[in-house]
């Protein structure tokens, strides 16, 4: 007999069939150039721990002695009685970090573009949307109601024929662009978006998750690199990846801080991030501001091992960032690929539909500050030897 749950066995064994099912592994050390996943020390080339910074001591005592002032849990949403003197000092450097006029925190870079773009704009709104903006903004978008137009990937040209076709039809409008995508690492041509949306009076948003402390002067971001300062209305950014910590990012124009504290709907119905969360991200902040140490010996990292892959005949597609997809295609040969790489030792797992388009599958490999030249050595000999064995290179 047919139960009403048979249509997810169904969809499910379709992902097995076709290489789609995600098989999860279990952490069980702190994150590191090395971990333990699934019972194995095995090398770590798959993390947003771009520096390092997860198990930095200095972060870790952070926490713990947030933790021994305020306990663990916030009791509440920020804008009731989940907001510490550790909020809003975070709040208060961030800003100033990156040269903003004022930053709003939440749980997340996914909440933070939920929570933006919904409060923003509405039914009787337009959004001008990168096609390969991550899935949180096109949630953001969706939720929002906003009417939603796509322009083709990076094209400023086609982001100004889109306005010119649309822009009778909107009471507002806002542009939002990935600021590194996060599969493929190539990076906006923000100066060029930004000239289109100052001509159309458009407000401009980017989330900047993989430029958060890897891009601009010592990690300060998309806009710091670009210097927009106070031109860009919105960048969005990420304290869950190269911050080590857990967070979503809001800077920039003061009045629309202020509008988020009102209306970001995460910020008023979802309890806070941790105080050891906000101290641990303070600390964070902190060990950027000392030195550009960290993000020099990240970006060094990835030239070098870029370059050696491609040197064995990989096809890192289009980065420029310290992410490297290696492109394999289809699904099941991705995942194979992981699997014999984890069988090598290396930790380094597949994505494919959705999170990119069919046939494009692909090994993402993220490198950080923490690897030294033995680990990305091993990981090279780990690709070639099973790149070999697969027939991706010879
Ligand atoms: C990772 C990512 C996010 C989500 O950030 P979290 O803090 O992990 O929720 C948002 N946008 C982009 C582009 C990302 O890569």
């Amino acid at each position: 007999p047919m139960s009403k749950l048979d249509w997810l066995t169904k969809e499910i064994d379709g992902l097995k069939d076709q290489g789609l099912y995600n098989r999860i592994r279990t952490i069980g050390s702190a994150q590191g150039a090395w971990i333990t996943v699934d019972g194995r020390n095995v090398l770590n080339f798959c993390s947003n721990n771009y520096l390092g910074l997860a198990n930095h001591p200095k972060v870790v005592e952070a926490a713990k002695e947030a933790t021994k002032k305020y306990g663990v849990g916030p009791a509440a949403v920020r804008s009731i009685a989940g907001t510490t003197d550790l909020h809003v000092q975070l709040e208060e450097r961030l800003a100033k970090f990156k040269g903003a006029e004022d930053v709003i925190t939440f749980q997340s870079g996914f909440t933070a573009n939920l929570g933006t773009i919904s409060a923003l704009v509405g039914k009787e709104d337009g959004i001008y949307s990168d096609r390969l903006n991550h899935a949180s903004i096109i949630d953001g978008c969706r939720l929002s109601g906003a009417k939603i137009v796509a322009y083709e990937h990076n094209d400023p040209a086609a982001l100004e024929d889109a306005i010119k076709q649309n822009a009778s039809n909107f009471r507002r409008a806002l542009i939002i662009t990935d600021g590194v995508f996060s599969m493929d690492g190539d990076i906006a041509p923000l100066p060029a978006l930004y000239e289109v949306a100052k001509k159309y009076d458009i407000l401009f948003m980017v989330d900047d998750a993989h430029g958060e402390g890897v891009l601009g002067k010592g990690g300060r971001g998309i806009v710091d690199h670009f210097d927009l300062h106070g031109k860009v209305d919105i960048e969005v950014g990420t304290m869950s990846k190269a911050f080590g910590v857990v967070g979503g990012i809001v800077a920039g124009d003061k009045k629309i801080i202020e509008w988020l504290r009102q209306r970001g709907r995460p910020f008023l119905f979802s309890s806070a991030v941790t105080a050891p969360d906000a101290a641990a991200c303070l600390a964070a902040v902190d060990l950027l501001e000392e030195s550009t140490e960290l993000v020099d010996k990240l970006w060094a990292n990835a030239k070098y091992f870029k370059e050696e892959m491609k040197k064995l005949g990989f096809d890192t597609g289009v980065s420029e960032t310290p992410i490297t997809p290696v492109m394999l295609g289809e699904a099941p040969l991705a995942q194979q690929f992981s699997r014999e790489l984890f069988e090598e030792g290396v930790f380094a797992m597949s994505i494919g539909f959705p999170t990119v388009a069919k046939g494009k599958a692909r090994i993402r490999v993220m490198i950080s500050a923490s690897h030294d030249n033995d680990d990305l050595g091993k990981g090279l000999d780990a690709f070639a030897k099973v790149g070999k064995k697969l027939g991706v290179i010879r």
